[in-house]
């Protein structure tokens, strides 16, 4: 029987990880079967349990179980540590081992999709939630000269400033300022906020976008978002999130089967049906 692997969430039909896995699997040569699973709001750990007892090697996990899947692997990865939250989890030698994928995957795509390295340059990013924080660590890992952090509640920036102090090569290399304090512009601007959901942007001002910029929203979907409507307006090259989908995807699978698949085709099919 082909090794099991899963995604669980809730809702969970949306999921395009299926497809993504199954094109790996393909590519690479390896036997598994991916499926999606829709837990109850309030069984998750059961429905995990019942996973391993049926013998999966390992699970993705969406919205809204990231921070309970980190409560309850037995083991945590560093960088699934300081995220806070876990996206991929592995079932071994009776651990569950907790790690996260999502920072990797967006700069995996930020670096090898788009072309743009990240040593020397200067990073903003909006937002301060799950998947900011899980960013954090793999930008720093790419040496850049800053990473400045904008969110609505300044607190909660200022918090991920001080959590990520140790990690950083310099002081100062991590810093939260205001959106209104932003006066010029960045190489690299993440949206990493959930406005786009509700079609609204984040108040990122004209002046943090030039011609050398891009621009990047985690979302995705089947038009820009107002933020990547807004950067373009004001030069910069805009990115979703797709890339980061597939790029955390392709990391999940090298964890579970020791190869990194290609993403280029899969990346280029889901955008042309998209
Ligand atoms: P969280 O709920 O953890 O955080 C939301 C963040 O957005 C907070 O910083 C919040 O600020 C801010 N925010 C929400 N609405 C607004 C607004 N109108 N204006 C300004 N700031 C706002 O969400 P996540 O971090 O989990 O997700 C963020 C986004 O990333 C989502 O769009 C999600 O779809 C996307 N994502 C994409 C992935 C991919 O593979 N492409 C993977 C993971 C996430 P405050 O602190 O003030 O409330």
């Amino acid at each position: 029987m082909s090794d099991q692997y899963c995604v669980i969430g809730n809702p969970i039909g949306h999921s395009r990880s299926p497809d993504i896995h199954a094109s790996f699997a393909s590519e690479t040569g390896q036997d598994i079967s991916y499926e999606r699973v829709l837990a109850p709001l309030d069984g998750f750990a059961e429905t995990v349990r019942g996973l391993i007892e049926r013998g999966y090697r390992g699970a993705n996990v969406t919205v809204p179980f990231k921070l309970e899947a980190a409560s309850l692997a037995t083991r945590l990865e560093e960088r699934a540590r300081l995220a806070g939250a876990v996206n991929t989890l592995r079932f071994e030698n009776g651990e569950i081992v907790g790690d996260n994928t999502d920072g990797p995957g967006l700069v995996a795509d930020i670096v090898r999709n788009a072309g743009v390295p990240l040593g020397g340059k200067r990073v903003l990013l909006l937002g301060a939630g799950g998947a900011a924080r899980g960013v954090i660590l793999p930008i720093l890992q790419h040496a850049p000269q800053a990473i400045v952090i904008a969110n609505r509640t300044h607190a909660t920036a200022d918090a991920l400033v001080a959590q990520f102090a140790a990690q950083a090569a310099h002081p100062g290399q991590v810093s939260a300022c205001g959106f209104d304090d932003i006066a010029a512009a960045f190489d690299v601007v993440i949206n990493a906020t959930s406005a786009s959901l509700s079609s609204s942007m984040p108040p990122v001002p004209a002046a943090a976008f030039s011609r050398n910029t891009l621009a990047l929203d985690m979302m995705y979907g089947n038009k820009p978002s107002p933020f990547m409507a807004f950067a373009a307006s004001h030069g910069a090259t805009t990115r979703d999130g797709l890339g980061m989908l597939v790029e955390q995807a392709a990391e999940a699978f090298a964890i579970w089967r020791g190869v990194r698949p290609q993403t280029a085709a899969i990346l280029e099919q889901m955008r042309s049906k998209s």
